[in-house]
């Protein structure tokens, strides 16, 4: 039996014709072409910024960011327990020291009243990532960004399209960072981009990006850099990507609307709620928090042909990062975990699939 999948890209518009262009017109299969230059001004527009700078992945576009900023030993960082580890990562890549802030238990978001308590003289920047699409409280985080003089980096890699305050999110930071793997909302299969109002930082990741080296075909090393540069091909499909970018977001309303219908009033499920009414979320994996035994209700969905996802594992729970936890407690990520699933989202989910689920995720609860 097929299973519903959790993602799946929508590569039905002309993402095969401008790769093929690219192949055969253009021929340009690296990082050059016109479909680089495309995808930055397009990047640059749908997020609303001056600057966007096309780089492998999100987590090169997060790493790219901090070292623009200057992040490095003897600096420290704040970054959320619970989310895909990458920001947490690129923190210790750094050198500097990653500080963890627990979640608030309605949206799964940094709890902004935590931060006061993590902030030390050597507190340098933020890191606030929009959990599962839920724009974080940019008025509260900006605000306290400024007043102690700390950098904001977004990680909106799960949030593309989504507003805060009347402002799409990538809008909030110094440098906002986006993903564009292939279960993003927006996909080039890997890639990234950063933003940004700076051209100073604009031109320090660039050049850091493309093995420290300002322009092409001259070798000559301004700082020692990385190859952290998105192809022409990755770039083609994420120009046809943004073509359907309002379309994405309008099917996964849709969908995102048609889940909370067919769930709701279910007593053991609870939604995932936003804490400002500024906040426009965009559902870029449908996820509910269930007082019932996730394993058995992931095997029984499994067997009935729904694939889901547990929730992020807490990083200070992982060993990689148990020695940045210092035997804190965050007891809202851990609540999280022990109660999260993700059911399937994706632009190609028809109504049909979403009542297939919808019905067979109640049945397992249920019995459970
Ligand atoms: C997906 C994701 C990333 C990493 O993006 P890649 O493109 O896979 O490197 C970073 N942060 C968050 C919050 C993510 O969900």
């Amino acid at each position: 039996m097929k299973k519903i999948p959790v993602a799946a890209p929508d590569l039905s518009g002309n993402e095969v014709k401008y790769l093929i262009d690219a192949i055969k017109n253009e021929g340009r299969v690296s990082s050059a072409g016109k479909y680089i230059d495309r995808f930055e001004v397009l990047a640059a527009k749908n997020f609303g910024r001056k600057f966007a700078l096309s780089c492998s992945s999100g987590t090169t576009a997060l790493h790219l960011a901090l070292l623009a900023l200057g992040i490095g030993p003897g600096d420290e960082v704040i970054v959320p327990v619970f989310t895909f580890a990458a920001p947490a990562a690129v923190v210790i890549h750094c050198g500097a020291k990653l500080v963890f802030v627990d979640i608030n238990k309605n949206d799964w978001n940094l709890d902004v009243k935590e931060l006061d308590k993590k902030l030390t003289k050597r507190t340098k920047a933020l890191i606030a990532v929009d959990t599962y699409g839920m724009p974080c409280d940019y008025d509260y985080i900006v605000h306290w960004c400024k007043a102690h003089k700390i950098f904001l980096i977004e990680d909106a890699a799960e949030s593309h399209g989504a507003f805060f305050g009347g402002k799409p999110v990538g809008n909030f930071g110094e440098v906002s960072c986006f993903s564009f793997y292939g279960n993003k909302i927006l996909t080039t299969g890997e890639g990234g981009v950063c933003l940004s109002d700076s051209q100073e930082l604009y031109e320090k990741m660039a050049i850091l990006k493309n093995h420290g080296m300002r322009s092409r075909g001259v070798y000559d090393h301004e700082v020692v850099g990385y190859n952290y540069r998105m192809t022409n091909l990755q770039a083609a499909v994420g120009c046809a990507q943004f073509e359907r970018f309002q379309k994405f977001l309008k099917a996964r309303k849709t969908m995102k609307l048609l889940y909370e219908k067919l769930l709701a009033n279910c007593p053991s499920i609870t939604f995932q709620l936003s804490n400002d009414k500024k906040a426009e979320a965009v559902c870029w994996l449908f996820s509910v928090l269930i007082n019932k035994d996730i394993d058995a209700v992931r095997q029984k969905l499994s067997e009935k042909g729904v694939a889901s996802r547990p929730f992020f594992k807490p990083l200070h729970l992982q060993k990689p990062f148990q020695p940045y936890a210092m035997n804190q407690k965050f007891p809202n990520a851990e609540y999280a975990y022990q109660h999260g699933i993700s059911l399937p989202s994706s632009t190609l989910l028809t109504e049909k699939q979403v009542s297939f689920i919808c019905r067979n995720f109640k049945r397992v609860l249920a019995d459970e």
